[in-house]
């Protein structure tokens, strides 16, 4: 993590979506540059920053000098970090902070944070005066190539994860992948598993150049850049065709119907992190896709060795402590989004960078493979 400060003009990359369409900066230090591109976009706006503690501790005082050195107004909501802040209590006091700091309909909410606050700060900006815009400042890498881009925003409910939100797409999202350099390595590991899903779902190349590059990536520089680059654009072009997750968009849900229910399990806790979750879900998707006779169980193999070289989860024995049995296990599944009508959405695969939306997957299928999986472990 010894790249230097600022190395090339940033990737741009767009999210075509007409009037609501938007750019994605990618690049070192470009936190510098953040009043300068919002003043440019927003002329005259003030803006309240939305954080949490961790982020605020490294990066807010480099946020608030980049708006005031632009004349930016800027108020700002730190809130507890962690998954825990996805609550009503939480956004309710972000709604009040926002409006006592009269911010007005012209002005904008900055995220400043990983997916957590982007998911509140983001659901604030949708329902505060019916509907601020947002800017993203993802600072996890999870929140750079996935989270910040496209739009959903929302907390969790006693019922299960982000089942409370709005589609609300940002205006412009800033990723300063400088920010990463302070972020845990077991934060970033998690997010990893979000880029590998992007060559999971459709892109065996990119599969294959991470499975090469991925030392590079997680040491800073030109890898880096690329890898969120590709991956945005691959969540880009996918948001673009399917804004409202009526069809394809699904695809991005790789590895999330188990990875949400192992989520649950685990109490939405530093048990298991939320990408972690993601990558056990891929590793089972995977399986069980092979188990289903869709593909060879040497290409599976090949996903769960490169999981295990990173350092990721690749199954349920990876979860540590206890977790549901197997009924347990499907009731979490059923209270997830992809249900309907008691049929399970699955995604699963026909090998590496082939995945596929497969709408009625049996569920007696699922409960007998976890059950299996629960018993080996
Ligand atoms: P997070 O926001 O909780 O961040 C992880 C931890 O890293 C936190 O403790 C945070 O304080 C800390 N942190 C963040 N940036 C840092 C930095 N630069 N330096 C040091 N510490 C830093 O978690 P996450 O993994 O970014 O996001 C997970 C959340 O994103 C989940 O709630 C998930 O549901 C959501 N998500 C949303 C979407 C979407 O499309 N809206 C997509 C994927 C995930």
């Amino acid at each position: 993590m010894t790249a230097p400060l600022r190395t090339a003009d940033p990737t741009i990359v767009n999210v075509a979506l007409g009037a609501r369409g938007y750019d994605i900066a990618i690049g070192r230090g470009l936190l510098a540059e953040l009043g300068a591109r919002i003043a440019k976009l927003r002329p005259g706006a003030a803006a309240a920053i939305v954080s949490d503690e961790t982020v605020a501790r490294h990066h807010l005082a480099a946020a608030e000098t980049a708006l005031s050195g632009a004349g930016i107004r800027a108020a700002r909501v730190v809130v507890p970090a962690g998954e825990g802040s996805k609550t009503w209590r939480v956004i309710e006091r972000i709604c009040e902070t926002i409006l006592a700091a009269r911010i007005e309909r012209n002005d904008l909410i900055i995220a400043l944070g990983g997916g957590v606050v982007g998911d509140l700060a983001g659901f604030a900006a949708a329902i505060v005066r019916r509907g601020l815009e947002v800017v993203q400042v993802p600072t996890t890498l999870l929140a750079q190539v996935d989270s910040s881009v496209g739009g959903k925003t929302g907390i969790n409910s006693i019922h299960g994860k982000n089942l409370i939100g709005a589609f609300h797409q940002p205006i412009l999202v800033i990723a300063d992948t400088a920010l990463l350099d302070t972020l845990p390595p077991r934060d970033f590991r998690a997010g990893y598993a979000e880029v590998v899903k992007y060559g999971l779902i459709n892109d065996a190349a990119f599969f294959a150049w991470l499975d090469a590059n991925w030392r590079d990536l997680f040491a800073g520089g030109a890898a880096r850049e690329h890898a969120i680059a590709t991956s945005c654009r691959s969540k880009a072009i996918t948001v673009a065709r399917d804004e409202r997750e009526t069809g394809e968009r699904a695809l991005l849900n790789l590895g999330h119907t188990f990875g949400h229910a192992l989520e649950a399990a685990t109490g939405f806790s530093g048990r298991l992190l939320h990408g972690e979750a993601v990558a056990v879900g891929m590793a089972l998707a995977f399986g069980f896709s092979a188990r289903s006779g869709l593909m060879s169980q040497a290409e599976t193999d090949r996903v769960l060795q490169h999981f295990m070289t990173v350092g990721l989860p690749t199954g349920l024995a990876d979860v540590a402590g206890d977790l549901p049995d197997a009924d347990g296990l499907m009731t979490l599944m059923a209270q997830d989004k992809k249900v309907r009508r008691g049929k399970l959405t699955f995604i699963l695969a026909r090998g590496i960078g082939a995945s596929f939306v497969a709408p009625d997957v049996d569920p007696a299928a699922v409960r007998a493979f976890l059950a299996e999986k629960l018993a080996a472990r």
